[in-house]
């Protein structure tokens, strides 16, 4: 049960003429209108505006507003919602907003306005992960996936799937506790089978999409190595100039990790924790094949970089080999030099000293990740790993149906793991309720009348 008021500022900071602090709660009204000198907002109807000061505790005016009182549940949380006007400004805003939590009116947490609206059932799970995404999206391509309707899509998507799940369990349902019902088709395994295998092979679509859909979101985790000295600190830099980076240290943590953030061609990178960064930050340390050996097990992406002017050193062939199963750039830096030493196929060739050779890199970084393909219309795919997580446990569900299938178990038994793969796809998008399945199966078919 929620009941305190949360409140905070609703537009974007420092812009505009005119900035809203949103109020939401049980006691938006109430508290707003103690600090409010204009018309009693408690007797004001619902979705009016009013024009008035917000005053101090001592009755000094802090600023001219306006203010819209919007009663539940026609509200985005379905609280009660009161917006403030302010005139903007950064200071004055901030003193509304500190008056309104003199009256005890909570600091709102990130988000947590669209999370009231899905605890309220005004909007689903997915639509309130894609407002967070929007939140916290880190570059323009998330950005679009949040924004596109794809919470609409997704759903839908998934929606699609426990309908089709729906038909199967609510056919093998009623065959089992109504035999004498002759509507329903009898689910024997000759007709379940297609069916799931139908199911699975759209949900592994789904996944496969979905996996260059997160890629995209959340930043390819990606490790730049190599022996000492070939160039990875100046090849991160370069990188770290020419696309603005955010170069973010997390302290505090068992394994303090650096993590950076570059954008290519709208695609994020999340170059993790390697042997460039640390040094860019002045921990100079000389990184080997060992540490290298690290950074590779998370890395999604491994931008190995040679010194072209020199002959391949053993340290060389070693981390060749060791990457040649991962997605790989071979990178042949210094190029510059004129004195190319090293042939290897499917390299690039640059200088991070010209920036010759930068823009192939970066056509190849999308190249290989092979990312080219997706325009935008193809972002109605899942885009959350936790989304993703569930679909993948519906998948497992529905191998096991296909299992019992083949060791000739009764249909009552995998009947369970039908439910199973329409319950995880129901938590996707919140609801998860047997008794949804009993209601549906009625309205099907009627039964019970
Ligand atoms: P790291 O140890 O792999 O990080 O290598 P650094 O980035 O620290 O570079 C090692 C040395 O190579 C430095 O003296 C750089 O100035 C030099 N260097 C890096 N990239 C180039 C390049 O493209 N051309 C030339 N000529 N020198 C480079
Ligand atoms: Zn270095």
């Amino acid at each position: 049960m929620i009941n305190d008021t949360i409140c905070a500022i609703a537009t974007p900071f420092g812009t505009g003429g005119i900035s809203v602090i949103r109020v939401s709660g049980p006691e938006a009204i109430l508290k707003v209108n103690q600090t409010f000198k204009g018309r009693n907002l408690l007797s004001v109807n619902t979705h009016t505006i009013h024009y008035g000061h917000i005053i101090s505790e001592l009755g000094e005016i802090v600023d001219e507003v306006m203010i819209s009182v919007m009663h539940a549940p026609k509200t985005f949380t379905a609280e009660n919602v009161v917006e403030i006007s302010t005139h903007g400004g950064v200071l004055v805003t901030q003193k509304v907003l500190e008056r309104l939590l003199e009256l005890d009116i909570r600091l709102a947490n990130p988000g947590e306005f669209s999370e009231r609206a899905y605890l309220n059932g005004r909007i689903d799970l997915v639509e309130a992960e894609a407002i967070m995404d929007v939140i916290s999206a880190k570059n323009e391509q998330a950005l679009k996936i949040a924004n596109l309707g794809v919470a609409k899509q997704t759903s839908k998507l998934v929606y699609d799937l426990r309908e089709k799940l729906l038909n199967i369990i609510a056919n093998i349902e009623v065959n089992i506790d109504y035999p004498e019902y002759d509507d329903a088709v009898t689910m024997s395994e000759e007709i379940v089978e297609p069916q799931v295998k139908k199911l699975l092979k759209e949900i592994d679509h789904l996944l496969k999409h979905s996996y260059q859909t997160r890629l995209i979101r959340e930043g390819i985790k990606t490790a730049i190595i190599g022996r000492p000295n070939v160039g990875k600190s100046s090849l991160l830099n370069t990188l770290l100039d020419e696309d603005k980076a955010i170069v973010t240290n997390i302290a505090g943590t068992t394994r303090d990790t650096i993590d950076a953030y570059v954008n290519i061609g709208g695609i994020t990178l999340h170059l993790i924790d390697t042997a460039g960064i640390r040094e860019t930050l002045d921990v100079v340390e000389q990184i080997g094949v060992g540490k290298s050996k690290k950074a590779l097990e998370e890395a999604e992406l491994v931008l190995l970089v040679i010194d072209q002017s020199e002959d391949l050193t053993k340290e060389d062939l070693e981390l060749l080999e060791l990457t040649k199963n991962k997605k790989r750039i071979i990178i042949l830096n210094k190029s510059d030099l004129n004195k190319s030493k090293v042939k290897l196929a499917d390299s690039i060739s640059i200088s991070t000293l010209t920036s010759d050779g930068i823009d192939k890199l970066e056509q190849e970084i999308i190249k290989t990740l092979q990312l080219e393909d997706l325009n935008n219309s193809d972002f109605n795919f899942l885009s959350n790993a936790r989304h993703i997580q569930k679909v993948k446990e519906a998948k497992t569900s529905l191998e096991s149906v296909l299992e019992a299938i083949n060791n000739e178990m009764p249909v009552d038994i995998y009947a369970i793991d039908l439910t199973n793969a329409w319950n995880m796809l129901g938590d996707i998008i919140g609801v998860r309720y047997e008794d949804e399945l009993i209601d549906q199966l009625f309205s099907k078919f009627c039964l019970g009348k």
